[in-house]
């Protein structure tokens, strides 16, 4: 599932979108706008133009000259720009006429979608701080994690909370941390390190392009290379990197876990 990293090359990877006009849009997927009903939907973003195109989160903002633009991938779902229509249409939910070229979104699994909002503060109800907001400081944190008691790795998961963190950054974070994923938020002493830790981990992996694991790819079909960097997900069995002890895998937070045993207490 794309998280932030992928989410954030993806919206790099859509720049050129600025200044475009929608002329029309075309959908294959009767479930595909999440929060209006389908004329709606195209009367509020058909004929507007794109203005600037940014992450919060999970989420893709794409700012039109009024109202956003909104788009979650969810499990599959890959957004990019193209000048021609592809010509395997099978896993096409939507494209999004452009005049000269066209935005297209594909999505195997057909859970991700489209949102509009009149306002940015009606979306912002929906997620918490994003790691590269303002908001998101070392003091926040502290007091996020110090007036609550469930696990840290539930915690870092919950999007209403941080947003943008999802199950393979989480490992990444905790693992440079040295910190025991089931340890009480309100227990742990290295805030600092972990705030510090958030930050790396998800701008080593921007740069890198994210990681592809399972399906994601940006830019029709490029694919990232954060995979090669990755010190605990996807590891069980394997060595751990810091104190040669073997990685193990649990389920925590309905998630498959990973961590090493002895040096994450
Ligand atoms: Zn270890």
């Amino acid at each position: 599932m794309p998280e932030l990293p992928e989410v954030q090359t993806v919206v790099n990877s859509l720049a050129k979108l600025k200044n475009k006009r929608i002329i029309s849009f075309k959908s294959f997927h009767s479930k595909i706008i999440y929060n209006l009903d389908h004329s709606t939907f195209i009367e509020n973003v058909v004929n507007k133009k794109v203005d600037s195109v940014k992450r919060k989160g999970k989420y893709i903002l794409i700012k039109l000259d009024t109202g956003y633009l909104v788009c979650h991938l969810r499990m599959t779902g890959q957004l990019f720009l193209s000048d021609k229509l592809p010509e395997n249409r099978r896993h096409m939910r939507a494209y999004f006429n452009l005049s000269k070229d066209f935005m297209i979104y594909n999505d195997i699994r057909k859970f991700g979608g489209f949102y509009y909002f009149s306002s940015i503060d009606e979306f912002n109800l929906k997620v918490g701080v994003d790691p590269y907001e303002k908001e998101f400081t070392f003091k926040w944190l502290r007091n996020g994690l110090k007036s609550r008691s469930r696990s840290i790795k539930h915690l870092l998961l919950d999007q209403k909370f941080i947003c943008g963190l999802g199950n393979i950054y989480v490992d990444e974070i905790l693992w440079l941390t040295k910190i025991h994923p089931e340890k009480k938020s309100n227990k742990i002493k290295m805030i600092k390190n972990l705030y510090e830790n958030i930050l790396t981990v998800l701008d080593n992996s921007i740069k890198h392009h994210g990681t592809t694991i399972i399906n994601f790819t940006f830019d029709n079909m490029k694919t990232g290379e954060f995979k090669n960097e990755l010190k605990v997900y996807a590891r069980e069995g394997m060595r751990c990197f810091r104190c040669n002890n073997k990685i193990i895998r649990k389920k925590i937070a309905s998630r498959s876990t990973h961590y090493c045993r002895k040096c994450q207490k």
